[in-house]
């Protein structure tokens, strides 16, 4: 699918402001598979589509989550987690994408998962880094990102799971676990 073309149907999903959020996300991971060896197609496609179902109403998304057989804990936590595997869901069978690649590089760009693919890390990095991105600690993030994904994306979820506690909110499971296989790789 070309980029217009994609792009087209990506922006009848979204608000203006979460569109411009979605370019910038496109930008920065096409970057990112050029400098790390990714598929920049597939990094194209998975960064359009990986917020296509962040309007979807919660009816909707729990609907889906129930009839697909999706792991039942997302209904516990908290509902921003959704979007992510409704999203994979709908840009298969709405949009017809069929690569599994770029469905599970949307599916986790929210909590990621243990064993990310090089394409998954750098979704989940383009959209905590894009340029739109403002809030404190992203710009140690864009540094970490232009020598160490993996460090990235440590400092991401660090970052993340720091607000949440802060906020005094639950922390999902694969969110944790994302950051401990990082942190049990490293030598
Ligand atoms: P966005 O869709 O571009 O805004 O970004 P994301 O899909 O990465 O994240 C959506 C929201 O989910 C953010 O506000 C995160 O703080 C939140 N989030 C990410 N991980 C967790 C988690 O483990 N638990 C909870 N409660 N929220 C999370
Ligand atoms: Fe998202
Ligand atoms: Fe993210
Ligand atoms: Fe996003």
């Amino acid at each position: 699918m070309e980029r217009h073309e994609a792009l087209e149907i990506v922006q009848k999903q979204l608000t203006d402001h979460r569109y411009q959020h979605t370019l910038g996300v496109m930008e920065t991971a096409i970057a990112l598979a050029k400098q790390y060896g990714a598929d920049e197609k597939k990094a194209e496609l998975a960064a359009i589509f990986h917020d296509y179902a962040k309007f979807r109403p919660k009816e909707e998304m729990k609907r889906i989550i129930l009839e697909q057989n999706m792991p039942n804990d997302l209904l516990l936590h908290n509902t921003e987690l959704w979007h992510a595997p409704v999203g994979a869901y709908l840009v298969q069978t709405e949009v017809g994408i069929n690569d599994e690649a770029i469905l599970n590089a949307i599916r986790y760009h929210t909590s990621g998962r243990s064993d990310m693919t090089l394409l998954e890390k750098i979704i989940y990095i383009a959209d905590y880094i894009e340029p739109g991105r403002i809030f404190p600690g992203v710009e140690e993030v864009r540094e970490l990102a232009k020598h160490d994904l993996d460090e990235a994306l440590i400092q991401a979820l660090k970052n993340t799971i720091q607000f949440l506690l802060k906020k005094n909110q639950p922390i999902y499971p694969t969110t944790i676990e994302t950051y401990n296989a990082l942190m049990m790789k490293k030598k």
